[in-house]
């Protein structure tokens, strides 16, 4: 790939550092791993752990900055694409910049430095989504395809990337907790209770859906809510919250102005040898089977967008659907750690979604 434009307004040993890190294999580490390791965390353990994460970081970052650098239709040169590259570039350089970790004292800064870094990347999903909605308008008003598939590959690739360097950090954050909750392994929770979490999740959906609607149907759920497993708790709440409000979307339009009662959405949990599977059910009406491939992309949703809503109103966007980010990041979430989510819709009836979750754990990170 060319540096082209890094070469631009950077120095060059910065550029030539980037380049060559972006040559580097990325290493991948397992949900099991992480649990293993982060069982009993010791001073030795933690500084091990820094220090892998001080030559990792670095080579991820590369990775996406020179994607970010390269990217079809001129996307590389949007405002906020470019912003999000210099996020990469400052973290890259902070990191290249902190010396040799030797002992606790440099432990704890460097574990400072990466917090931080996390924080300065919080907003790189919808500033990124305001990139490639510039370029959809932009396209759209060119009367231009809109299906882009290499933008679609790049986002899967880009997203997926974050998601695990966010778990990296987030996890190795987390170990330095002086009184972690019972049975948490930092991020991670040996007891999680998808029958809980839905609960939880339910909730949270059906809120989004009475502030957007006024109503909100009702979700009942089948599963032994004393069933646990091993899981990261904030990513299975992330993936059911984002399910439900699709489905409360589709059963509610389908049935506010009829006279006939809602029909409840209905969440299954299976608890497999392999996989633990969560099905959600709904009878919104299904998905014509022409529009079933783009509800992956990124560009794709038949809710108006929030951003669009935003600029004209002033107001918060409304949460509850429009960036058509909700099913293609709840699959890389689930593919993160060795799961799949399905879409099977009817249509004329309802839509059930199938989220697996891979019960060993011992599925390496995908390392786009
Ligand atoms: P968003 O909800 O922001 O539009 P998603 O990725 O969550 O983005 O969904 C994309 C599109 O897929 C939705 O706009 C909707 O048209 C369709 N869709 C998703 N889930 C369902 C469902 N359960 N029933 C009907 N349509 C759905
Ligand atoms: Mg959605």
């Amino acid at each position: 790939m060319a540096v082209r434009r890094l070469a631009e307004t950077l120095s060059r040993s910065l550029v030539d550092d980037i380049y060559k890190c972006s040559n580097m294999k990325q290493t991948g580490v397992s949900l099991k791993y992480m649990m293993d390791f982060g069982a009993n965390p010791t001073e030795k353990s933690l500084l091990l752990s820094s220090q892998f994460l001080h030559k990792e970081l670095p080579v991820r970052l590369a990775h996406r900055v020179m994607e970010l650098d390269n990217l079809p239709y001129g996307l590389s040169e949007k405002a906020p694409v470019l912003k999000v590259r210099d996020w990469y570039v400052d973290s890259f350089k902070d990191l290249r910049t902190f010396p040799e970790i030797q002992d606790a004292a440099d432990e704890m800064k460097f574990t400072d430095l990466i917090h931080q870094i996390k924080i300065r990347h919080n907003n790189v999903t919808p500033t990124v989504a305001m990139g490639v909605q510039e370029l959809k308008e932009e396209l759209g008003r060119r009367g231009g395809l809109l299906e882009l598939p290499e933008i679609h590959q790049f986002l899967d690739r880009f997203y997926m990337s974050r998601i695990g360097i966010r778990m990296l950090i987030g996890q190795h954050v987390a170990l330095h907790q002086p009184n972690p909750a019972p049975g948490y392994i930092g991020l991670i929770s040996t007891r999680v209770s998808p029958v809980l979490i839905a609960q939880n999740a339910i909730d949270d959906a059906r809120s989004a859906c009475m502030r957007t609607y006024g109503s909100a149907p009702e979700v009942h759920v089948y599963g032994d809510p004393n069933f646990a497993f091993a899981y990261v708790p904030t990513h299975l709440h992330q993936m059911l919250f984002e399910l439900l409000k699709n489905s409360l979307r589709a059963v509610q339009e389908r049935f506010m102005d009829s006279d006939q009662e809602s029909p409840p959405i209905r969440i299954i949990v299976a608890d497999g040898v392999e996989d633990v599977t969560v099905k959600i059910s709904d009878e919104g009406g299904g998905i014509p089977r022409s529009g079933l491939s783009k509800i992956w992309t990124y560009l794709y949703t038949t809710a108006k967008s929030p951003l669009e809503e935003s600029r004209h109103m002033q107001e918060t966007p409304n949460v509850m659907a429009g960036y058509g980010y909700g099913l293609p990041i709840s699959r890389l979430y689930a593919r993160y750690f060795g799961g799949d989510l399905q879409v099977i819709s009817m249509e004329g009836y309802g839509t059930d979604a199938y989220l697996h979750l891979n019960r060993l754990g011992n599925e390496q990170e995908p390392l786009p």
